[in-house]
């Protein structure tokens, strides 16, 4: 599904390099996780995946389904499948959420050659989906995430994932303030979505999210690179041991 190999990307205002050769293949129907330390390189990777300016590919490459990612616009590469959950998501005043979505699920639709859902269909299926992640009609009916609480923009990630139905989703350390129910919320709405025809990338710092969200694979990055990959058991090995261990061994 999603083939990143030898990727270096430093940012465009100054000579800093941040990824220094990530090589990572996700299959489709795996689930796979990236921890590691703060500022090794985790969002970066997601923002240049997903199109993000500011930064700058010298080296390397990555691929949705064998097409070419990095020559893609940002909407290019939501119509081919992508979806970025992001660690701090963004408030849009003066859009309302459920515009917003049923904007976002037409355009993507349109990209896949299907009809518009009508305004019926529409409502029905967003408050379905919104219902399992408990966010009641009144929050679909606010302008994007404003005033919403750090859980309620997590959850509503989530919905927005679940509506769009990517084939490959990453997310950015959607647990990251988030209660012990929240969690519980986002993994569930996470797990239902699993299916042999999507993959995803699921970044964290904890280890406590992919007991809920059981990974096919872990990868730890450090310094702007994978260090190591495992099994869900190298998670449980960094929650004891901490990174320094490993950035030493494999230094
Ligand atoms: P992580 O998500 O793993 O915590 P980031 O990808 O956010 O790491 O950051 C990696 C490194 O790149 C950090 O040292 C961070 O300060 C730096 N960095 C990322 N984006 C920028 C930017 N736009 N300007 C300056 N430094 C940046
Ligand atoms: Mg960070
Ligand atoms: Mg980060």
């Amino acid at each position: 599904m999603l083939e990143i190999n030898n990727l270096h990307v430093k940012l465009e205002e100054e000579d800093k390099q941040i990824l220094k050769g990530v090589t990572l293949t996700v299959p489709a129907g795996e689930v796979h996780a990236i921890m590691g330390p703060n500022g090794s390189g985790k969002s970066t990777l997601s923002y240049v995946l997903s199109g993000r300016d500011g930064y700058e590919v010298t080296e390397g490459s990555a691929t949705l389904e064998g097409e070419d990612l990095l020559d893609l616009e940002t909407e290019e590469r939501a119509a081919a499948g992508l979806f970025l959950a992001f660690q701090y998501p963004v408030e849009i005043p003066g859009v309302g959420n459920m515009t917003f979505m049923r904007t976002a699920v037409n355009a993507q639709r349109k990209a896949r050659g299907q009809e518009e859902l009508s305004a019926t269909d529409f409502l029905k299926e967003i408050r379905a989906k919104a219902k399992d992640l408990k966010i009641d009609a009144e929050m679909l009916k606010r302008p994007v995430n404003v005033g919403f609480s750090g859980g309620e923009k997590k959850r509503n990630e989530i919905l927005q994932m679940a509506m769009l139905e990517p084939k490959m989703c990453i997310l950015d350390e959607t647990d990251s303030g988030l209660d012990v129910d929240a969690m519980k919320l986002v993994s569930d709405g996470v797990n239902a979505l699993r299916d042999d025809n999507r993959a995803f990338l699921v970044i964290t710092h904890y280890q406590r999210l992919l007991d809920h969200i059981v990974p096919d694979v872990v990868h730890i990055m450090a310094n702007g690179r994978i260090i190591k990959s495992g099994g869900p058991e190298l998670a449980l090995e960094v929650e004891k041991n901490g990174y320094a261990d490993l950035k030493q061994e494999t230094a």
